[in-house]
């Protein structure tokens, strides 16, 4: 409480000396605390006070001989607006009262009407309430302060945050359009593939049987040199023919692929097998597998992976007799295929690069092929929305595993 510990300092505005005496008396009377009272007959005065001291508590009487009416409380408001001020009015001034007290006056006393009792309680009360309020402004001011603050903040962050999402719009913008470039690029590519390999096998047939026949006729007839020298054209156009068909089956898994219907894995797997007859019948190959299901593929493609892949693990077989077994897996949305072998094996370090066109890992007299195989295999999972990938050792056998998706 504001009243314990000090002297109430009051000033009064009072130019009736009557009405002033009145107040001080009463003033005199209060018991409760210590009361200082200045009292000033003019406006002037009491502004040149106010700007000098401080008080608790203003009584203003607006009658004053320098001012008159609600102007005079204006003045002093202004003057100080943080100390309470209760107005004086005549008997017929009640409406300045009132008008003062909406203006910011805490109260309004009626001279000849007011008691010790009454002022002593409208002081208290003036004090207390102005307290309050200045209190209620304080942190109204403080919180206004920090809704702007605030309010500040969030902009910054919005304009921030805009920035961000105009910065990934128009990276996904940018990334869009070179996956369409790059789908492009590739179609051009594939057209490129298919085109040349296409084009190339007229003329390359056209060398390769003309250096037959002048093998034929001239074999013996020129010198040893020039038997060799034919020899050797003879088996590069051969060669060549057989990288170009390789390479257009290659191009022809995307530019000639079938639509996707339910395939029953087993009819492939059989159809295969009978493909591979003799090597399988030559080589003693025991082949085992699971039941296989039914998938979503196209169906002149899927049996390719297990004919190259079945083909390869008998081609690059060890000396034991070679043991193949497929099995299968349900994943979530994808099957997942094994062939198993006792094979030769692979070096992990060349596990990604046999998947590469033309890529293999012997001499060609080693053993036959160009290194086509698990390049179109890729192709042909990739075209059913799956993956191929090797674990194998050298010399513990291969697991070439692949995966169809189930969706397609
Ligand atoms: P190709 O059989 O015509 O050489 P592939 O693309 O089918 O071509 O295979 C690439 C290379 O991967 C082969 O040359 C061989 O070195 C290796 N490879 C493939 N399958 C096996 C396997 N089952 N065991 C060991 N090596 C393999």
């Amino acid at each position: 409480m504001v009243f314990m510990d000090k002297v109430i300092k009051i000033l009064l505005f009072e130019d009736n000396i009557g009405d002033a005496d009145l107040i001080e008396d009463m003033i005199n009377e209060f018991s409760d605390f210590s009361y200082e009272i200045l009292i000033v007959e003019t406006l002037e005065d009491g502004l040149d006070l106010l700007k000098k001291q401080a008080f608790d508590v203003i009584l203003l009487d607006l009658g004053l001989p320098d001012s008159d009416g609600i102007d005079t409380f204006l003045d002093v408001q202004e003057e100080r607006p943080e100390i309470p001020i209760i107005i004086l009015t005549g008997l017929n001034h009640g409406k300045i009262g009132i008008n003062a007290v909406k203006k910011g006056a805490q109260d309004y006393l009626i001279k000849g009407q007011v008691s010790t009792e009454i002022l002593k309680r409208s002081i208290r009360y003036s004090i207390e309430r102005k307290k309050s309020a200045e209190k209620i402004k304080r942190f109204t001011d403080t919180l206004e302060e920090q809704v702007k603050q605030r309010t500040e903040e969030l902009s910054i962050a919005n304009e921030l945050l805009q920035k961000e999402v105009g910065e990934h719009e128009r990276t996904e913008e940018k990334l869009k359009s070179i996956v369409e470039e790059l789908r492009r690029s590739n179609r051009e590519l594939e057209q490129f593939a298919y085109v040349a390999s296409h084009d190339l096998q007229e003329p390359l047939r056209m060398v390769s049987s003309f250096t037959q026949l002048l093998g034929r006729r001239y074999k013996g007839k020129l010198d040893d040199d020039a038997d060799e020298f034919i020899n050797f054209a003879v088996d590069g156009a051969q060669r060549m023919q057989q990288l170009i068909t390789d390479l257009l089956a290659y191009s022809r898994v995307t530019s000639q692929g079938k639509d996707f219907e339910p395939v029953k894995m087993e009819d492939v797997l059989e159809e295969s097998l009978l493909n591979l007859k003799l090597s399988i019948l030559e080589n003693e190959v025991d082949i085992t597998h699971d039941p296989l299901p039914e998938v979503v593929a196209d169906p002149s493609q899927i049996g390719q992976i297990f004919q190259n892949l079945i083909g390869n693990a008998i081609k690059f077989r060890s000396e034991k007799t070679p043991e193949i077994h497929i099995s299968v897996e349900e994943k979530d949305n994808q099957w997942l295929f094994q062939v198993d072998d006792n094979g030769i094996g692979i070096d992990p370090v060349h596990s990604e690069r046999i998947f590469l066109v033309f890529q293999r890992l012997h001499e060609r007299g080693v053993y036959p092929g160009t290194g086509i195989g698990l390049s179109i295999c890729q192709k042909i999972v990739e075209r059913h929305g799956g993956d191929i990938w090797v674990d194998s050792q050298l010399g513990k056998g291969s697991t070439f595993c692949f995966t169809i998706s189930k969706r397609i």
